[in-house]
């Protein structure tokens, strides 16, 4: 698993580590295998390292190496680690994945449906696989507007994969939490910034509280285990989504 050193991949770690499971953590810190998302050279190494601690066999792949959108933090990071550094990973693990019919649970957002007025122009550019032009077009807004973005596209790539012969032909599913707001390091740096913070102040959590490491972990193992979940991808934020847009689901389907 990648992001294995913080927050909800920590917890994750915990819960698979509690359930008898060996795990194989990458991370910039604190890990099996340290190494940056953020470059292709670092992913690179990462899935090398994987490849390596694995003996060419993974039961499962959950990807949750993640930054949030601040407004100093150049949005083209965001589109590195957290577009490209779980598809390149995911990509990079295939094989030992299909050599024990593994499965995949990469970490995509409720922003994704959420936070209104992001670029689907940058979600195209991030699925076309160019990572310096999806940056670049990353990089001409705040990346508090390239966070959904990002996540959107991970959704859509694991929509788009996950039935193809590669992937559950080979036997591997793939799919997707979408998290609301959870109380994680990630979640704290967004409070305290004197931008982002009194938006954040403002999500309407229908719980009276933000989710805990523990619940996101419950339900990615859950995603892991389950036979019969392609291309599913699980909302998980405490009502948030459903407050906000309780009939945009389901969406009917007109021929
Ligand atoms: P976190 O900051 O606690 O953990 C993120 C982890 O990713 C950290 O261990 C960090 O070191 C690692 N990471 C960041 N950049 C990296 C890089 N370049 N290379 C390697 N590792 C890197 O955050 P979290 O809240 O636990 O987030 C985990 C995932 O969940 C992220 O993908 C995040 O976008 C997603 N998510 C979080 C929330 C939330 O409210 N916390 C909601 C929805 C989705």
């Amino acid at each position: 698993m990648t992001g294995s050193a913080s927050g909800i991949g920590a917890a994750i770690r915990d819960r698979l580590v509690a359930d008898g499971h060996r795990v194989i953590g990458v991370d910039r810190v604190d890990a099996e295998i340290v190494a940056d998302l953020s470059t292709r050279d670092g992913r690179a190494a990462a899935v090398a390292g994987v490849l390596r601690a694995s003996a060419g066999k993974l039961a499962g792949l959950v990807t949750c190496a993640g930054l949030a959108g601040l407004p100093d933090r150049p949005g083209s990071l965001l589109v590195s680690v957290n577009y490209f550094g779980t598809v390149d990973v995911i990509e990079g693990l295939r094989d030992p994945l299909a050599a024990s019919g593994g499965s995949v649970v990469a970490i995509s957002s409720n922003s994704t449906t959420c936070q209104p007025g992001f670029s689907l122009e940058l979600v195209d550019a991030c699925l076309a696989g160019d990572e310096l032009a999806a940056g670049a077009l990353a990089d001409q807004a705040d990346s508090v507007m390239t966070y959904p973005a990002t996540k959107t596209a991970i959704a859509r790539w694991i929509r788009r994969r996950c039935t193809a012969p590669e992937w559950i032909g080979a036997g591997i599913r793939l799919n997707a939490l979408a998290p609301g707001l959870v109380e994680t390091p990630l979640a704290a740096e967004q409070r305290n910034d004197p931008t982002i913070g009194p938006l954040v102040a403002m999500f309407p959590l229908p719980m009276g509280r933000g989710g805990t490491p523990p619940e996101i972990a419950d339900a990615a193992a859950f995603l892991l285990n389950n036979a019969f979940c392609v291309g599913t991808l699980l909302l998980i934020d405490g009502g948030t989504e459903a407050l906000l847009r309780a009939d945009a689901w389901p969406t009917l389907w007109e021929l």
